[in-house]
Order: C-alpha cells, then structure tokens, then sequence
C-alpha cells in the first residue's frame, strides 16, 4: 500500500477562542493569587500551550514543523518553570547561579528562535536577502540597547560570577534574537491573520516579561508577587491560543498577500539604524566612555548593512528600469500590433463588404434582373464601398463613339444632370479612363484643367474611373468622386472599383448574350415553321394555322377549305436538269399561288412537290374556283435561265366543317382527292364520300393505323422462298402484319388498301422496307443462320409508290443505312400496278433497276399485260400468281398459263417464282416445267421474323434427304 499523506483539517477558530477565553481567566487568577498557587498556576499554563502544540503537531504529522519544535521548546520550558517558581520558592536558589533552569530556559527559548526561524523560512518570500537585512539592522538596534541597559553592566558588575555573568547575557542575547525573528516576520508582512496577531503578541508579552525580569532583578526588586510571572502565564496563553487558531498559517501561502507597505519597513529600518548613533551620543553626553567602542563597532555594522541595503534598493532600482523598459517596449509592440490588426480587421471588413456586393450583383445578373436595374446596383455599390459622394456610369452612344453617356449616378449634383449627362471620350477622369484604357485616379480635382467644369466648380477634391469592356473594348466607365478634402484611394479601393467596372463589363456582356440568343431563338422559330428553299411556312406551321382556323370557324360557323396540290411533271426536271432547275422552279410556284389568294389565306410546303392552301372562311364551290385558278397559274411555263419549262399540277380539295374537323383528317382526305386528280390527269377534285371508298369502319381504322406506324403495332412475317434445283433459301418474302390492340392480328388485305388510298402507304412501306433490310442485315451477321450468300428478301411496292418519285432514292437510303447491298433486295411490284400508268412505272423502275435492286413482278397472270411490254421493264423476276398455282393440277387451264410464264420468264431471262405452293405435287409439277422458285405453305407458311432463324436451320437437315434437294 502506498502511503497516503491524509488531509489536514485545520482546527476551528472556536478551539482558539475557547483556549484565550479559558488563559484569560488564568491570568486573571494569576494576577489575584500569590506563592505557590501562583506558581502552579503559570505551570498550569504553560502545561495547556503544550497540550495545544502536542494537539497541533499531532494532526499535522509534521515533525519538524514550527509547532513540534515549539512542543520540543515547552517541554523544556514546563520543568524549567516547575523548578524556577513553584519549587524555587522554598528552595530559595539564588537568581545568579546557573542552575538546571537556565540550561532548561535556554534550551526552550533557542529552541523559539528555531521554531520561528522555521516558520520564517516556510513562508519565504521573492527578495529574502533584504528581509534578512532590515530584520538584522533592527534587531542591531534592539541588541545596542539591550547591550548598554542590560547586558553592559552584568558584564561590568564585578558582583557577578562569570558563569552568572553568561546567563544574564544569554537570556538578553536570545531574546534579541526572538525580537529579531519576530521583526523578520514583520517584514515578510504577513501579519494579517489573527493567528499570526496571536504569534506576535506573544513574543512581545515574552519578551517584555523577560525585560521586567532581567530590569527587576538587576535592580534586586524582583519579587514572585511581580509583574513577570503574570506576564509569562499571558505569553503561555496567547502561545497556546496562536498555535490552536486555524489562521496561523504554518504553511507558505498559495499567493502572497500584500506586504507591509514599503514606506513603513523603511521608517522601521531608518528608526533602527539610527539607534546605535543616538546611544553613541548619548554614551558621549553621558560620559559613559565604556560602551563607546562596542557601541561604535554595532554602528559601523549597523552602516555597512545600510549600505549594503541601499546598494541592493539601487540594483533593484536599476532592475526596476530595466523592467519597466521592457515592459513599456512590450507595450508598444503590443499597441502596434493592435492597429496592424485594427487595420486588417477593417481591410478584411472591407474585402467582405466587396465581395457580399460582388455576389449580389452577380445574382442579380444571373437572374436575368432587367439591365438598367443591374447597373443601378453597381453604381449604388460604388457610392456605398468607397463612400464618396458622387458615382456615374456612362457608356458609349451606340451612334456616336465619341460620346459617353452617363446611364446610371449617384449623387451628381442637383442641376447639373444636363450637362453630366453626356460626356466626350477623353474628357473627365471617366472619358480618359476610356480612351487610354485604365484606371485614372485625379487628385486636386479643383486644380485639374481637364476636370469637368460642373465639378470644379463645386470643387470635388478627387475622383478615380475604371474603364469598362465589352469584347475586350473600353465602351464606359465607372467613376467615383468626392469633395472631402486630401482624399487618397488606397489600393484595396482602386481593387474594389475595378472589380465593379468589371461587374459592368459582365452585365453587358451576358446582355448581349441573351439578346443573341433570343435572336437566334426567333431564327430557330421561324425555321421551325418554314420550308428553307422557299420561305414558305412548313409542315407544322401549316398544321398549326389549319387547327387555328378550324377554331376560329367553329366559332363563326363558317367553312374552311384546304387545297391540296401535287406538281405532275416535276420529276422529270430535276431528272434532266438537275436539282438546281427543279429548285428553282419550286421557289417561283410559291409567288404563282400566292397571286391568286387572299391576305388571309396560307401557302405552306409540305414536301417535295406538295404544296397546300388554307383558306378560312370559304365554301366549297369557290374553293373549287380558287383551285382552278391556281392549276391554271401554274400552267403557264416556267422561264428559268432563257428555258421554258412546264408544270402541271393535280389538286385535291376539302371543306371543314363537313368532311372532317382537325388538319390530319382534312390532309388525308385533300390527299385521297388529290390521289384521283392526279389519276384522272384533270381537274380539281373535291372529296366527297363517293369519291373515298372508306368505309366509316376503315376510317377509324385509317386514323389508328397513322398512330400503328408510329407506335411499332406493325410487324413483319416472313416466307421463304426455296429454289427447286438446290433445294436452298433463295428469297425470303416480308408480309406486314398489324397487331391492332382491339382487332388482334390484321392481316394486310385489311390496311394496306386504306394504306394505299391515302398517303400513309408511304411511311408504311418505309417502315417495311427498313425493318426488312435490318433482319435481313442481322441473318447475315449472324453465322447461325445457314443463308446462302445471294439470298435475298422480297417486299411488296405498292401502286402508290410507283407515282413516287423519291421513291428511288428512298431505297437507296434505306439500303445504305442498313448496309445491305442492292442486290439483295427485291422489290415486287404487282401488274395492276405497272399498267395504271405504263410511262411512270417504266421510269421508275429503271432508276430503281439502276440502283442495282432487283425487281419482281408480282401476281404476274392477273393483269392481261401485253406480255412483250415485259421486254422493256427493267424486271428480273416473274412471279405466278397463286390462284393459277393453287388450281393448277385441278384445271389443265391454270397449267397451260403456269407452263407458258415460266416458259416467257426464262425467254426473257428472268428467273420465275411460283407462289401458292400448297403441296408436294404442285411442287413436283413445278419441278417438271422447269420453274426455278417455289414460295407457299407447302415450303413454309408466314413465320415470325423471330423463328426464321430455326426455321433455316431446320430447313438445311431435312432438305438433304429431299428429292428437291
Ligand atoms: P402477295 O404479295 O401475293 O403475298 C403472298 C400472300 O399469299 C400472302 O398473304 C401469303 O400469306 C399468302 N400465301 C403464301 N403461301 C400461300 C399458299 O401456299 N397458299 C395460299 N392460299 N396463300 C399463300 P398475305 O400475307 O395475307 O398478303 C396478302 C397481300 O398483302 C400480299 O399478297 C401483298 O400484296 C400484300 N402485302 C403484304 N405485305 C405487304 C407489304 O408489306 N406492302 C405492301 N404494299 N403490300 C403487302
Ligand atoms: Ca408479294
Ligand atoms: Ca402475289
């Protein structure tokens, strides 16, 4: 177990109190009693100041304390006085005769000094060497006086033995020293506490005890019955009453406690000092000559320790200034840093104040705030950062560079706006800061001859201008002036307007961006709704316009017409002359139409050679007239760079409300009329619903199937084509399938007429096409599927397509985009269709032909075609139709024509596919005529695109064990 120091718990001052209450009584006895009791009763006190240190000392645990020694010091003292009064009364022993007593009594008071000198060195203190100096002058002081009263004439009285000569001296001697702890303890000025009142009061009663003593008895009048024993019992008591009070402080303080001022200690130490002189001159008044030299000796000491004090008080002086000095140097150093922090502190304010202002007006900026208002809190920023009275922003006059106008101020002088407000470049501290392009800074405004007269006038002190740029221009600048007098702009200022010229720049700059980009917002608007090659409003614009005026008309219950045309000859044109002509021709048709229609009326482009006409408010019989006149205009020739060129145009006409009531029904039906204008090579045709074979049933149908397109209901089926020599995959055929929500799977007979009769049957076959082209592409690509390398896939053009004449370049697009070679498309155009109109069909076929696809005859039989116009079509491939195939072993008829168009087709060259190959024995008996290609259920029925792959796979195994394989 590690030794713990236990906590001292001071005794409570009612211990003390009790003590003195209880010592008074004593004395006071004392003081009545006399002999023996008197005795016993200073015995008795002297006994209780033991028990209170052995109490003390006890529970401090402090063996060499202040208190144990003084306990060491009582112990001795109590037997000394036991055998000096009590018992010395009959004894009757001599004073002088040294005796057990004066070895016990000074033993116990060496033993006080210890006890002192220990509590003394305890409390310490910061300047000891001087403490012990001013304590041993006034104790030099006490002891000349102790030497001439009391010790001198002992010595000098030959009455005295030399031993009770060293008595009489020692008790003097000793307590001279006592004096001079207690003074010690003076000095060390802690005299504050009632316990250390206590202390010294009794050292003093001691010692003036033993001065009565020592005076009495040398005068021989000492009695028992005297004043001496009182006084010791006093000192016992206040002895014992000190070392109870819990203020005594034994222990050095935690913080020293103020001293004994300095003026007193040294009027104490001045007093002292002189005592040895005084004496020394009263020994020379007195004639005393025997104590002179001793005298003079203690005086000289008395001296050299003044010296030494005073040369300790100028060293400590000295040390003092140097102190101070430092300190003072500290304190400047500490003041300097305090305005060097002042100032940064204010400069870091300002710099926030700057860049608060800054993110204010950026927001403003970015926030698109108007332009006038971001500049208002500019100049309003300037006024309030750099605190000068006026502030103007002025910026170049669009029309005239010379001159800068002032656009934004604050604080110019009243009346003198007018002639502020313009300014020339060069002129001002703001017009030189645009025309040499920096900051300009004037100081003694007033004086300035290029200063500006309303300011000198007034007399503005100083100003200073920041240019501001645009596309790293000076158009403006920013200036600031004051009237305050010798203003200087500091840097952090000079930073600061800078920073809010550039503001400026920023605004104007984001401005003009935002200008640009309505301009070219508007652009991007107007080329949104018009055609680029004609100016004329577009597709949409001409959308938006009809739903306009179907509005407006439903409102004043009033027809609308739509006139729909589509150029006849156009084509030819561009074939012959080239894009350049039939561009330019288009860009004339435009003025031809629009000198026949009304301010209100509109002529929009939809495409290609398409034009359309809306005009409100009109019946169908005048549209019928405003038609008329238009083909009319348009037949007249067209003179382009010297050339006559002719155009004829077919036009379809609609009326609103009575054949339908939103633009897409009123342009699909403008387009079926067209459709017949165009076939009938004459007129204007207006729809009716005589004109339109749709049923209301394929009507709705004809609406859903323009969303099918666009929403993917479509699908492709496939159906291979086999070649009967090889038994291989020649061709597959793509058959559309409409996967109608409600209806469930259409087949095509249900559309594609709808389709073919409107112009729908021109995205749809666009969407065959592509979708075709990119299963074909993804076949090939993908090893697993075992295609022979020429395979091709077939898809149906209707008769549509063939008055198309982008269709051409249509395929060819599609062909690139899926990267299949030409080749390996064929198209299947059916008989009927080629006969509708014999010119066309033949043209376009032989720019298809010449784009390298190859083309089918399709249902080849049904259309009673002049077989030797097959000769010159640009065909490859004849296809039987499946109602002679289907029939053929049945009806020797169908036989014949199926023999006698295979027979043709291989004159010609062509390659010949029998379709509606429903069973083996048609498919031996085509085999047998030499047909090259067999397609029907037989071979295989329409699959999904997505089983194609299995099916060839399947296909190659069987094949091998086939006998047409
Ligand atoms: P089509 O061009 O003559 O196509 C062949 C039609 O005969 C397909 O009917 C096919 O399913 C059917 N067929 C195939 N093998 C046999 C067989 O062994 N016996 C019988 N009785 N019929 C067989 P589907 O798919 O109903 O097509 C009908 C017509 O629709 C096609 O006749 C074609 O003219 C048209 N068509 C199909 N897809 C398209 C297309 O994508 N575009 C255009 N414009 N027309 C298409
Ligand atoms: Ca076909
Ligand atoms: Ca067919």
């Amino acid at each position: 177990m590690a030794p713990t120091q236990p906590r001292v718990e001071p005794l409570s001052g009612r211990w003390s109190h009790a003590f003195l209450a209880c010592g008074a009584v004593v004395v006071l006895a004392t003081s009545l009693s006399q002999g023996a009791l008197r005795g016993w009763l200073l015995v008795g006190s002297a006994v209780a100041a033991l028990g209170a240190t052995a109490v003390v000392a006890q529970r401090r645990h402090d063996l060499l304390g202040p208190v144990s020694i003084l306990r060491v010091a009582l112990l001795l003292l109590v037997p000394g006085y036991v055998i000096w009064y009590p018992l010395g009364l009959n004894a009757e022993l001599a004073l002088v005769t040294i005796s057990i007593t004066d070895v016990l009594f000074i033993g116990g008071y060496l033993l006080y000094v210890a006890a002192l000198a220990r509590l003394i060195r305890r409390r310490g203190g910061s300047d000891r060497v001087v403490q012990v100096l001013d304590s041993l002058i006034i104790s030099i002081g006490l002891a000349v006086l102790a030497w001439v009263f009391v010790i001198s004439p002992v010595v000098r009285d030959p009455g005295f033995s030399g031993a009770a000569k060293a008595t009489a001296v020692s008790y003097p001697a000793i307590d001279v020293l006592l004096l001079g702890a207690v003074i010690r303890l003076l000095v060390q000025g802690r005299l504050t506490s009632v316990g250390d009142r206590l202390l010294t009061g009794w050292v003093c009663v001691q010692l003036t005890a033993d001065l009565v003593y020592t005076v009495t008895s040398l005068r021989d009048t000492f009695s028992f019955d005297g004043p001496s024993p009182v006084l010791y019992t006093g000192s016992f008591v206040l002895l014992g009453g000190a070392v109870l009070h819990p203020s005594l402080a034994l222990d050095p303080p935690a913080a020293p406690e103020p001293s004994l001022s300095a003026w007193r200690r040294l009027m104490l130490v001045g007093a002292a000092s002189l005592i040895a002189p005084i004496v020394l001159i009263g020994l020379g008044l007195t004639g005393k000559v025997e104590d002179v030299a001793t005298v003079a000796l203690m005086s000289g000491v008395l001296f050299a320790l003044a010296l030494a004090r005073i040369g300790i008080l100028m060293v400590d002086v000295e040390q003092h200034r140097r102190i101070e000095d430092q300190l003072q140097a500290s304190v400047r150093a500490e003041r300097q840093r305090f305005t060097e922090n002042r100032e940064l502190l204010v400069s870091l304010r300002e710099r926030q104040a700057l860049s608060d202002r800054l993110f204010r007006i950026q927001r403003k900026i970015s926030s698109r705030a108007p332009l006038q208002d971001v500049l208002d809190s500019i100049t309003a920023g300037a006024s309030d950062l750099l605190r000068d009275e006026v502030t103007g922003l002025r910026l170049i006059d669009a029309e005239r560079p010379d001159i800068l106008r002032l656009v934004s101020s604050v604080g110019v002088p009243a009346g003198t706006a007018p002639e502020l407000s313009q300014l020339v470049v060069g002129e001002g501290v703001g017009g030189r800061a645009v025309s040499e392009d920096r900051l300009c800074i004037q100081e003694d405004y007033a004086a300035w001859e290029g200063g500006l007269d309303p300011f000198r006038a007034r007399r503005l002190t100083a100003a200073m201008g920041a240019p501001v740029h645009v596309e790293g221009r000076p158009i403006g600048s920013l200036v600031v002036g004051t009237f305050r007098p010798s203003r200087k702009y500091s840097p952090a200022e000079q930073d600061a307007l800078i920073a809010l010229a550039e503001h400026v720049s920023l605004a104007l700059n984001d401005a003009r961006t935002v200008q640009a980009m309505h301009e070219a917002l508007d652009q991007a608007l107007h080329q949104a709704m018009h055609d680029a090659l004609t100016g004329l409003p577009n597709r949409a614009c001409f959308y938006e316009r009809t739903e306009q005026a179907l509005r407006s008309a439903r409102r004043d219950d009033a027809s609308t017409a739509v006139l729909l045309f589509d150029l006849d000859r156009f084509k030819e044109i561009n074939d012959t002359l080239g894009h350049r002509y039939g561009d330019l021709v288009l860009q004339d048709i435009g003025p031809r139409i629009s000198a026949q229609l009304r301010p209100q009326d509109t002529l929009a482009r939809l495409g290609g050679d398409e034009f359309c006409v809306l005009l409100p408010h009109m019946t169908a019989s005048a549209a019928g007239l405003v038609a008329r006149q238009i083909v009319a205009a348009l037949e007249d020739p067209f003179e382009i760079d010297g050339m006559l060129l002719a155009v004829e145009a077919s036009c379809g006409i609609v009326v609103a409300p009575e054949q339908g009531d939103t633009a897409d029904l009123l342009l699909q039906r403008a387009d079926v009329a067209m459709y017949l204008s165009k076939r009938s090579h004459g007129d204007p045709v207006v729809y009716s619903d005589e004109v339109d074979v749709n049923t209301p049933d394929r009507l709705a149908l004809l609406g859903e199937l323009r969303a099918a397109i666009g929403r993917d209901e479509l699908c492709l089926h496939v159906q291979p084509q086999r070649d009967l020599v090889t038994a291989e995959v020649v061709g597959i055929e793509a058959l559309v399938r409409w996967n109608h929500p409600r209806l469930g799977f259409l087949p095509p007979d249900r559309f594609i007429p709808i389709a073919e009769d409107t112009g729908l049957i021109r995205p749809l076959t666009a969407w065959v096409l592509s979708s075709a082209l990119g299963h074909l592409r993804s076949w090939i690509d993908d090893p697993a599927v075992p295609l022979s390398n020429d395979a091709a896939i077939a898809v149906n053009v209707s008769t549509r397509s063939l008055l198309d004449d982008d269709f051409a370049d249509e395929v060819t697009a599609v062909l690139q985009r899926a990267g299949v070679p030409p080749e390996r498309l064929i198209l299947e155009v059916t008989e009927t269709a080629i006969m509708a109109d014999p010119e066309r069909a033949h043209r376009l076929l032989t720019e298809l032909a010449g784009t390298g696809v190859r083309i089918a005859i399709d249902d080849f039989g049904t259309g009673y075609s002049s077989l030797a116009s097959l000769r010159f079509l640009p065909v490859h491939q004849l296809k039987i139709d499946k109602s002679f195939v289907t029939r053929m072993h049945e009806a020797p008829n169908d036989a014949t024509i199926v023999r006698s168009i295979i027979d043709l087709g291989h004159t010609l060259g062509l390659t010949t596919v029998a379709e509606g190959v429903e069973t083996e024995a048609a498919m031996d008996q085509l085999q047998r005529l030499g047909c090259d290609v067999a397609q029907g259920y037989f071979v295989a029925r329409p699959m999904p695109t997505a089983s194609m792959a299995e099916w060839v796979r399947h296909h190659r195994l069987e094949a091998a064990g086939s006998p047409y394989g």
